[in-house]
């Protein structure tokens, strides 16, 4: 069996651009992966055109060759452009081999460890009572993990961000929240890596410890050291990893232990074949994935394979929950797929991915230039997103 094409599909669909990839076979069995690096979809396409060069001709069983000879090929090796388009293609031919054995992707990574993939739900709101009131409706839907934004506040420009106005007024609501659900939820938050460590330890120290089970990027992640220094002032676990492209970005992080939920993303650490390697790393130090699945069915479908193929495993991200809606046709998009069962995810039996694209949806649709907002403080100055 050979590889005899690989197309790229950097196209709109919904709200946003999404980087959707085919590689195709001599045999007729094609696989589908997803590149997660979201607004810089054209980059991700150009190097997965660069890879099909020399992928052309070869066994699209050779998962694990080929992902070193894709990393390694290069004197400049990794990166986030280039480690997003190896994922798509190493999903892709996951889904190629799993097709071709008659077996679910997660039989190839060990077989499952569970029957369902719980996940976890996120909610914000630009009052707090709205807040409490989302809150509270995902806990009588069963969502007993939910995801906090920070508080919303009309600026008069919905480009300006202060983040330490954002970190006060947050800070009262969860206290508020805490106080309203009880001690049995997991809450958390994530606060986009808007912060400074010294912001940042503020927010958490105007909290009664407990308030959160978690803080997901309080902070940039260019800088292990600078979690380290966070990490001797507060006492909330971290949730990092979704920006990681390699299991070397995410060393000290489970090394020194920084991060306590491993956030990886299946579209941008290397596909399956890496974030097997992290999920191995992170058992070694008792630390749960909790993983980035913020794009479309194919991505949610990735992640749920890898979900169930491993032992140490928290909750899996959604973006479709009782106050999140689904933002786009994605029933004619991808007829078929894997759907939510109330809070979480049926382990699929379907061989590959278990999922099937509309091609010609896709051939239809032209890539839109979209930029996320550049934020600013009062003063002018560029904030981060
Ligand atoms: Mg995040």
């Amino acid at each position: 069996m050979k590889i005899i094409n690989i197309k790229t599909y950097p196209v709109w669909i919904g709200h946003r651009n999404q980087c959707i990839i085919k590689v195709e076979t001599d045999e007729g069995v094609s696989g589908w992966g997803e590149a997660g690096l979201s607004g810089r979809e054209l980059a991700v396409a150009g190097a997965v055109n660069h890879y099909r060069e020399f992928l052309l001709g070869e066994s699209p069983m050779n998962i694990d060759a080929l992902w070193q000879r894709m990393y390694r090929s290069q004197y400049f090796e990794g990166g986030r452009v280039l480690t997003a388009a190896i994922s798509a293609i190493d999903i892709a031919l996951h889904d190629i081999v799993g097709k071709v054995l008659g077996v679910p992707v997660y039989q190839l990574l060990g077989g499952k460890h569970r029957d369902y993939i719980p996940c976890f739900a996120t909610t914000g709101s630009p009052t707090y009572e709205q807040l409490l009131e989302n809150v509270k409706l995902l806990l009588e839907k069963g969502w007993n993990v939910i995801r906090m934004g920070s508080a919303h506040i009309d600026w008069g420009d919905p480009r300006i961000f202060e983040p330490r106005e954002s970190i006060g007024l947050t800070a009262e609501w969860f206290i508020k929240i805490r106080e309203a659900v009880g001690l049995g939820p997991v809450l958390g938050i994530d606060y986009h890596h808007r912060l400074s460590v010294a912001e940042a330890t503020s927010f958490c120290q105007r909290m009664p410890s407990g308030t959160l089970d978690f803080i997901e990027e309080p902070i940039r992640d260019e800088s292990p050291e600078a979690y380290a220094t966070l990490r001797t002032m507060v006492d909330i676990p971290f949730a990092i990893g979704e920006e990681f492209a390699s299991k070397w970005q995410f060393l000290p992080y489970i090394e020194r232990g920084l991060t306590n939920f491993a956030r990886v993303d299946v579209c941008n650490v290397g596909g399956f074949t890496e974030a097997k390697k992290v999920a191995g790393w992170a058992e070694t130090h008792y630390i749960d994935l909790m993983p980035h699945n913020p794009l479309g069915p194919i991505c949610t479908a990735a992640t749920i394979h890898l979900a169930a193929a491993v032992p140490n495993f928290a909750w899996q991200e959604v973006r479709v929950s009782p106050t999140e809606a689904q933002s786009y046709p994605d029933e004619e998009i991808f007829p078929i797929q894997h759907k939510l069962q109330g809070t979480r995810f049926p382990v699929p039996n379907t061989p590959g991915l278990g999922i099937e694209c509309n091609e010609e949806y896709l051939k239809a649709q032209a890539f839109k230039f979209w930029e996320a907002p550049h934020l600013r403080r009062r003063d002018s100055s560029y904030t981060n997103w």
